[in-house]
């Protein structure tokens, strides 16, 4: 793991156990009740700050930013196509904005953007001081209304874990192998970016096509009996390629804007019997979810750590200098209608993955594919090797064949109605978090009439 960063002080209120210390800074993209025009803002605590304001105010100096108009986008798609110099330039901004501490005199003070003040210690006084401009720039993050944070052009679903690749051989074709291709390829499929929501969004139970039951020859029209979550990350690429060209993995992650959470919804009733022979369809199309809160490679670098090694190497393309992952601890909770605290079943972690983030980028490349800015590449399943860090409740119930316990003494092999999962992740850096948020949705009743 790389070394921690020095601690900044805020002048913004941030508890220790908050995901959006400074250190973190996430992008994302948000309405309020005075403006429902959705524009880019950076979580801080339990703040929003709005850039098209900080923009406005002409706070952004630097040469790539000045004469910008990317913050008064209604998505980030045009400050990802910007590139890593922009990204750092503008974090640096907003760190500095952001920096300064209170007085001890005034330890314990409520904060508020109406009326503060407080012997400043910091030297940056151009958003601190300037009442006026807290009082448009500054938003309390639970009056929001979050909004996706980029158009997504494409979205792509990677299958980058190996446990979860072994046991879905285990449960699906009763084989305790990898298929050939797995160790060589990293194994995608392109999937339906027109139902990609973000956290909060109500899921409706898809009815489709499940194979005939038995001693029937007709397939059946039903709601999913079989609905399951999956536990991923995603990356939003920034810069693409020309279609034709290559990303070479070298240069991959320059082209990776950040990562949020993913839950990647799948009816495997559905699913089943849709797959063969051209994988997922409408057993996943139904809904994602992300969260909406891009955290960026900027942030999380103090938290780089090695990837599971790769035997056999992989070909040469696919050959990392210096292969990375990222210590992000995961979880997921079910909280079944009327049990608001609900159950942890899963404890993950990023690092698990076999492909990278590099190798992801590259293999989707290297037929000459072209990636856009906003473009949106899943991970798969985030399974570990125990049974609590299995990533989704197929393998949990082991292909719906054990319960799975809850704590409210009830139990699950698949969702039901009124479920709600919400997943959560969190790097654990000294005295702070750089946290995704939540990215959750509650499942509802089926709207076909079958
Ligand atoms: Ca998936």
């Amino acid at each position: 793991m790389a070394p921690s960063p020095s601690p900044i002080a805020t002048f913004v209120p941030v508890a220790p156990d908050s995901h959006f210390s400074i250190h973190n800074l996430p992008y994302g993209v948000f309405s309020s009740r005075s403006d429902a025009t959705p524009r880019p803002g950076v979580a801080i605590g339990e703040q929003v700050l709005d850039l098209r304001a900080i923009a406005a105010a002409g706070l952004f100096t630097g040469p790539l930013l000045r004469d910008s108009d990317c913050f008064h986008q209604t998505s980030l798609n045009r400050f990802m196509a910007m590139g890593r110099a922009a990204w750092k330039e503008t974090r640096g901004t907003v760190q500095k904005l952001l920096s300064g501490k209170l007085s001890n005199i005034l330890v314990g003070f409520s904060w508020s953007i109406d009326c503060y003040c407080y012997v400043c210690l910091a030297d940056e006084p151009a958003l601190r001081d300037n009442t006026d401009l807290r009082k448009k720039a500054f938003f309390p993050l639970n009056e929001v209304k979050m909004e996706l944070p980029a158009v997504i052009g494409d979205y792509t679903d990677f299958f980058s874990s190996k446990h979860h690749a072994l046991n879905c051989g285990k449960i699906f074709r009763g084989v305790d192998a990898l298929q050939d291709n797995w160790l060589h390829v990293p194994i995608a499929y392109h999937g339906r970016s027109s139902s990609i929501v973000t956290s909060g969004h109500p899921i409706t139970r898809p009815c489709g096509q499940v194979a005939p039951a038995a001693g029937s020859s007709s397939p059946a029209f039903k709601p999913s009996s079989l609905l399951d979550f999956e536990l991923e990350m995603a990356m939003f690429v920034g810069p693409g390629n020309e279609l034709g060209t290559q990303i070479p993995v070298e240069s991959a992650y320059d082209h990776i804007f950040g990562l949020v959470l993913m839950n990647d919804w799948s009816a495997r009733d559905i699913q089943r019997w849709e797959a063969i022979p051209l994988g997922p369809f409408l057993g996943k199309s139904f809904a994602t979810t992300i969260s909406p809160w891009i955290v960026t490679l900027e942030a999380l670098e103090p938290f780089i750590c090695n990837p599971p090694a790769q035997d056999p190497p992989p070909l040469p393309y696919l050959k990392e200098p210096q292969g990375k992952s990222y210590d992000i601890a995961l979880e997921v909770t079910i909280k079944p209608d009327g049990d608001p605290k609900g159950s942890t079943i899963c404890r993950s972690n990023f690092k698990h993955l076999y492909w990278t983030l590099g190798q992801q980028l590259a293999h989707h490349t290297v037929n000459g594919c072209n990636l856009r800015p906003g473009d949106l590449l899943a991970s798969g399943t985030i399974s570990g090797p125990e049974q609590g860090s299995l990533g989704c409740l197929l393998e949990q119930s082991w292909g719906g064949r054990e319960q799975v316990a809850l704590e409210n003494g009830g139990s699950r092999k698949f969702l039901e109605d009124g479920d709600e999962v919400v997943i959560s992740g969190h790097c654990k850096g000294d005295g702070y978090l750089v946290g995704f948020g939540t990215c959750s949705g509650k499942l509802e009743p089926p709207r076909c009439s079958c």
